[in-house]
């Protein structure tokens, strides 16, 4: 199986690069509008789509009669083309709203699709028609590169190479040993429990965080739009978010590079939209916003390590007995799971990831050994274990 990732590097280009990249991006942002602009008027006109040669070709002609664009590599002006067709088919397709109008601020990336850079281990990266950028390689780029985009980000560049890796060679889900096999449980105060006890608190650090960003949100709705304070607020909100979201990767990063270096598969409940709209908190929707970021993580990196991530239904997690699957009723401040039926006196948390384990070691593999979440058919229920009757009174908190 091949599959794509990500390397993502600071660069630091110099004074008069940085202006060069600025104006480019400028450049290219009404390019794009030109473009969609073009499609809406042919559509109008013609009731045809344009297709994404004609894009390509619009977008190089361009090229030819714009001063500005002439100066950048002509594949990154090509690609302009890509991801107008690329909008425009998302939309059609469903998958997307109608691509919208692209403001010179948000316009923030253009991508190299197959050459014009080369990265040097000593002279730093090369990029077609702006010579060499210094880069910090703070680890290695596996894998064959497929495309690199340049990104700016509250004042700071990036470069991000997406790279292809064969991982076919990870071992199929039926052959691996029960004990390389970890259940993970959701908590509100620890952020995650492991079945074998162990648990990981949420940074406190990052709840402060998200609760002042919500704050400062909060006051940025309500300023006048354009007025200076909105601008200053903008760029205050803008540099905080950037920063909650590195610390949350990096926190989220170091605990599936933990759990994938003890362990081969690792099994976590699929969160169903339902279930958060009923638990209508604040904390609850922190926590499952981090907690979903965190499975798709898990995804990944299972992915690029040829290991698995394996998703089950998370009814009644909280309230069997993971030994005797017997109904133990609890509400949020119980702390401990205690069976009347076979005497388990386990904390919850342990039990709800035991669980949640037991569901996961159920699952039939998939025949093409893939754990993606699209190619896992139903997931494994307490339902079917536990039977009909304790249904109705049973509910998850
Ligand atoms: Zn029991």
């Amino acid at each position: 199986m091949i599959v794509l990732s990500a390397f993502r590097y600071r660069i630091y280009p110099k004074l008069e690069q940085e202006e060069r990249l600025n104006r480019s991006l400028l450049s290219l942002c009404h390019l794009y509008n030109d473009l969609k602009a073009e499609e809406m008027r042919r559509y109008r006109e013609e009731r045809k789509s344009t297709p994404l040669t004609r894009f390509r070709r619009l977008a190089l002609d361009a090229r030819k009669q714009n001063d500005e664009l002439e100066t950048i590599y002509s594949q990154v002006v090509q690609n302009v083309g890509d991801r107008i067709d690329g909008a425009f088919k998302n939309f059609f397709e469903g998958r997307a709203r109608f691509p919208k109008w692209k403001k010179p601020h948000r316009h923030n990336s253009l991508t190299y699709p197959q050459s014009g850079f080369k990265l040097n281990p000593t002279k730093g990266l090369l990029l077609s028609g702006l010579g060499y950028v210094r880069i910090f390689v703070h680890r290695p780029l596996l894998g064959r590169v497929r495309r690199l985009t340049i990104k700016r980000e509250v004042g700071e560049w990036y470069a991000v190479f997406i790279t292809e890796r064969d991982a076919s060679n990870k071992s199929p889900l039926e052959d691996i040993p029960i004990e390389k096999v970890r259940g993970a449980d959701i908590g509100l105060d620890k952020f995650v429990t492991l079945d074998d006890a162990t648990s990981t608190e949420y940074p406190e650090f990052l709840r402060t965080y998200e609760g002042k960003l919500r704050h400062i949100q909060h006051h940025f709705n309500h300023k006048v739009k354009s007025s200076k304070r909105r601008h200053e607020l903008g760029r205050w909100l803008a540099m905080l978010h950037m920063h909650v979201k590195r610390q949350r990767e990096d926190f989220q990063n170091k605990l599936v590079h933990q759990v994938f270096t003890a362990n081969d598969v690792l099994v976590l409940e699929k969160l169903n939209v339902s279930g958060m709209l009923r638990n209508h908190t604040l904390a609850r929707a922190i926590s499952d916003a981090s907690w979903s970021r965190f499975a798709r993580r898990a995804v990944l990196k299972a992915e690029s390590l040829g290991k698995h991530t394996v998703f089950v239904d998370p009814w009644g997690t909280t309230q069997f007995c993971r030994n005797c699957l017997q109904w133990v009723p609890k509400d949020l401040s119980d702390r401990e799971h205690s069976c009347s039926n076979c005497g388990e006196m386990i904390p919850r948390d342990v039990n709800s990831a035991l669980l949640i384990k037991r569901l996961g070691i159920l699952r039939s593999p998939p025949s093409d050994g893939g754990s993606s979440l699209a190619e896992q058919g139903p997931l494994p229920s307490l339902r079917e274990m536990v039977g009909p009757s304790v249904e109705a009174g049973s509910r998850r908190s």
